[in-house]
């Protein structure tokens, strides 16, 4: 193989990663919100009970991980969209 060859080889795969990366750099910029972990430590329920977010939690898929409410699980990556205060009431995500 000379060398014509290697670079003539080499130039679909070029295209192809020119291609592919706008829709890196988009699955990126997706993944960007949710890497600062969530810094708050306390939150309230809707009937003002305070709620700690630091803990052991349950994730939906069945792993328990400690942490933050809603970091993102380790075992299937997804973060919880709201945890129960001791009352039953739901607390969302976020502020
Ligand atoms: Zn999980
Ligand atoms: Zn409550």
């Amino acid at each position: 193989m000379n060398i014509l060859q290697i670079a003539l080889r080499a130039i679909p795969v070029t295209l192809r990663w020119l291609l592919m990366a706008p829709w890196l750099l988009v699955g990126a910029a997706r993944l960007l919100p949710r890497l600062p972990p969530p810094l708050l430590r306390r939150t309230r329920c809707p009937r003002g009970h305070e709620v700690r977010l630091h803990g052991v939690w349950q994730c939906a898929c069945g792993a328990l991980f400690a942490g933050h409410a809603f970091q993102d699980c380790p075992v299937c990556g997804q973060a919880a969209g709201w945890t129960s205060c001791d009352c039953g009431l739901a607390v969302r995500r976020g502020p």
